[in-house]
């Protein structure tokens, strides 16, 4: 163990050098002579072992500090000291990154590191081999260079990574991945990978399954609705048993068509890969096609329906499904509003967004509820919704519809005032 220098140790030079000084000073009569001697040989002492330290410090390979005395023997004793320390931390670093490198290559996850300009700084084995990065000649590269989909770029640059996005591999065409993206300081970003081809067979043979039942099911029930429309001409028709029969059957019949009709829209949204940037729509031309259908829905409840609609303000996206959902909302305010109610579809722009919103002054919704009225088949009262013929659906096709227009639905509802179901349509899809 080695102690710091003291004082005294360092003071034992300048005091041989004056011990030194006045011996010679005694015999040659001239001292400040012999004290200039005895400096110039102090300072030549300790430049020469200046010299050697820096030599050993900066080009010697060998750790340990070569033999000397005095202080100077301290201080490569320290300095030795030091680099041992430094050389163990080191060592201990190491091992932390080496093990956290394991864990990361041991994932089953693609995994990439991108720096504050999204340059690759570092990415695993998985990495290299589902996205096709080569390593090391891919470090510093911009990550949008390498997976050039043009879905992935303006994710992306978008920076909103609430939701992963699910695109195809860029090294094997019949797979999916889904790719996370995470940032975990103000600098850097963590790319997470998955193969999801799996998932996605089976939600795709899901979607076909539906859409493939529905459209078979179409055939069956109208032929059946043909009958139920002739019969009551009849002779068979005009039994008292069989006119209640027929209209029940009549009512049933129209709501199996319902919902076919909305699990078909369903299944044609989800699988739609029809971009919503490519259209500007006429929404004037759209509401008053909406308001005329929603007055012949309205002749039997004799609502007071009003349609404020701000001229010109357009927007880009899917007319088919713009048009469902905006619908979706309005027939339901008729249906669900109490007779003689009112209702009010308003269409303008805030803050440069198009908000649109249907208000009624029906029953209003039980809070409880609200949170889970877009799930399928989800009804507040099964019975009423089912003798309004209602599929259940509705909402989920217009949950669908925003959540592909960059939008959400919003309720706002009040028991005994009523109810108010809006959305708000983002700035980058307003008509420039
Ligand atoms: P449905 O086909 O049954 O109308 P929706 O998904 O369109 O299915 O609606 C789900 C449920 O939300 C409805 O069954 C109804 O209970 C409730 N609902 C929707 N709109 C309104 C509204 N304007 N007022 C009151 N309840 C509503």
């Amino acid at each position: 163990m080695y102690s710091a220098v003291t004082l005294f140790s360092h003071l034992t030079g300048i005091f041989l050098a004056i011990v030194f000084a006045i011996v010679v000073g005694d015999v040659t009569g001239d001292y400040v002579l012999s004290l200039l001697i005895a400096v110039v040989i102090l300072l030549a002492y300790h430049y020469w072992k200046m010299y050697r330290f820096n030599k050993w410090l900066w080009n010697n390979k060998l750790l340990t500090p070569p033999q000397v005395l005095g202080s100077w023997e301290r201080l490569y004793q320290g300095v030795h000291q030091l680099q041992k320390k430094h050389r163990r931390k080191r060592q201990e670093l190491s091992a932390v990154i080496r093990q956290f490198r394991m864990g990361v290559e041991a994932l089953p996850d693609s995994v990439v590191l991108l720096d504050r300009h999204s340059h690759i700084i570092w990415c695993n084995r998985l990495a290299r081999i589902e996205l096709g990065i080569k390593w090391p000649e891919d470090y510093g590269l911009r990550i949008d260079s390498l997976i050039r989909n043009p879905s992935f770029v303006s994710y992306y640059n978008k920076g909103d990574f609430k939701y992963p996005i699910e695109l195809t591999s860029p090294v094997n065409k019949d797979k999916k991945n889904e790719y996370r993206i995470i940032s975990y300081s103000e600098d850097f970003q963590l790319i997470i990978s998955r193969d999801v081809s799996h998932v996605s067979q089976l939600e795709g043979m899901r979607k076909d399954f539906v859409a493939n039942v529905s459209h078979e099911m179409r055939t069956p029930l109208t032929v059946i609705t043909g009958y139920i429309e002739m019969l009551p001409e009849t002779k068979m028709g005009k039994d008292p048993f069989a006119v209640k029969a027929l209209h029940e059957m009549s009512s049933q019949t129209k709501r199996m068509q319902n919902l076919i009709e909305d699990l078909l829209v369903l299944s044609k949204i989800e699988s739609s890969s029809e971009r919503i940037f490519d259209t500007v729509l006429d929404m004037q031309a759209m509401f008053l096609q909406i308001e005329k259908e929603a007055q012949r829905l309205n002749q039997d409840k004799n609502h007071h329906i009003s349609f404020i609609i701000e001229k010109g303000l357009n927007v880009y996206g899917v007319e088919s499904e713009l048009r469902s959902a905006c619908s979706n909302l309005v027939f339901n305010a008729i249906k669900y509003t109490p007779d003689e109610g009112r209702i009010q579809v308003v269409w303008y722009k805030e803050n440069n967004q198009a908000v649109f919103k249907v208000i009624d002054n029906g029953d209003g919704i039980p809070a409880r509820h609200l949170s889970r009225l877009t799930e399928r088949f989800y009804r507040v009262d099964k019975a009423r919704a089912r003798s309004s013929g209602g599929s259940g659906l509705g909402l989920s096709i217009v949950k669908h519809v925003l959540y592909r227009h960059n939008s959400q639905l919003h309720i706002k509802s009040r028991i005994g005032q009523g109810s108010e179901f809006y959305f708000k349509l983002p700035s980058d899809l307003l008509e420039k």
